[in-house]
């Protein structure tokens, strides 16, 4: 439940009542916002009888909620969160584009590429280092050789990267190397790494699965905030659908609707939705009107060699363009493409 606090509460009355609450067992989340102090209060409060709590006169207004994610809903904190990603901040006004191949294939594909997402505007460089790919004969990744290229441009360049993790085993190497970790459609319900990743406090970026609900996604980026991190931006990849004209099929209406159930920031990947790179710009740019916060592409300077999703990955000419038009788009709407 959500206990909205008169402008009039002082802190005394409300640590008072705090106490009272921890007393009992349950866990508290505050939120202290331009003009609304709120306090959601977690655990079984479904005998707690709520019209008690109006006898303090210092509380506004009392809420039972009824959906079953709590620290990740936009009634327990009605402001946008905004995620620090090493300098670049995800959400708010602001737009992020992120940029990069599927894969991290060598250092000297990563020197040449990142120079360019960077000078065309791209704030976060993204590269697979362990890949989770349909056939085990493909090309499975560089592992860790793969991080340490990604460190090294990270800081060579001064830009954050953005990888994604599949195992608990790696979660060290991607602590000391990754700004942002990525947790992959296929993992989206891998409940022990995600309970790992509530106990750290880097950025998390978490991918919708690839036939999960929109709540399902939610109720995971609760398992993280469960664990005590909220640096949680969520990334809608398309769905599967009974279409194959496309990769998976874009929910674009996911934006509204995570941007009404909660405060977290959610970006659009238009190239694993799309699978062709003839319609990554089109998506791009309905992902921005639509309001996401930002997009994270896939771009290869050859994308006829690239070891993996080269049909989807952009040229870097056409990724330039892209946030050129993304910029216009995104200023029509009020927002800055940082
Ligand atoms: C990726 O971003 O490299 C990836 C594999 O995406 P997804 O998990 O959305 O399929
Ligand atoms: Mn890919």
């Amino acid at each position: 439940m959500i206990i909205k606090f008169k402008n009039t509460a002082t802190e005394e009355q409300v640590s008072r009542l705090k106490e009272k609450f921890l007393k009992q067992g349950f866990e508290l989340h505050e939120s202290i916002g331009i003009s609304t102090r709120l306090l959601g209060v977690i655990g079984n409060t479904i005998s707690f009888d709520i019209n008690s709590l109006y006898a303090y006169e210092f509380i506004d207004n009392v809420l039972r909620v009824q959906e079953p994610f709590k620290k990740v809903n936009r009634k327990f904190k009605p402001d946008d969160t905004i995620v620090d990603v090493s300098g670049v901040k995800v959400g708010g006004k602001n737009i992020v584009i992120m940029g990069g191949p599927c894969a991290v294939e060598s250092k000297i594909q990563m020197k040449e590429i990142t120079p360019i997402i960077k000078s065309s505007g791209g704030k976060i460089i993204r590269g697979g280092a362990y890949k989770p790919r349909t056939s085990p004969y493909s090309f499975q990744g560089l592992g860790l050789e793969g991080l340490e290229i990604l460190e090294n441009i990270s800081s060579e360049y001064n830009i954050p990267v953005v990888s994604e993790i599949m195992s608990v085993d790696e979660l060290p190497y991607f602590v000391e190397k990754i700004d942002l970790i990525q947790v992959g459609a296929r993992n989206m319900q891998n409940f022990n790494l995600l309970k790992e990743l509530g106990k750290i406090n880097k950025p998390i970026l978490l991918k919708r699965g690839l036939a999960n609900t929109i709540e399902e996604w939610l109720m995971s980026a609760e398992y993280i905030m469960a664990g005590g991190n909220s640096n949680v931006i969520l990334c809608e990849r398309g769905i599967r659908t009974y279409e194959t004209a496309t990769r998976n099929t874009l929910d674009i209406s996911s934006v509204p609707v995570i941007k009404k159930l909660t405060h977290l920031p959610i970006i659009i990947d238009p190239s694993h939705a799309a699978g062709r790179w003839e319609y990554v710009e089109s998506l791009s740019k309905a992902a921005i009107a639509a309001g996401a916060d930002g997009l994270i592409i896939e771009v290869h300077q050859t994308p006829e060699s690239a070891l993996s999703d080269g049909q989807q990955s952009l040229k870097p000419d056409k990724f330039k363009d892209l946030v050129v038009k993304c910029r216009r788009i995104a200023e029509a709407i009020d927002r800055t493409l940082i």
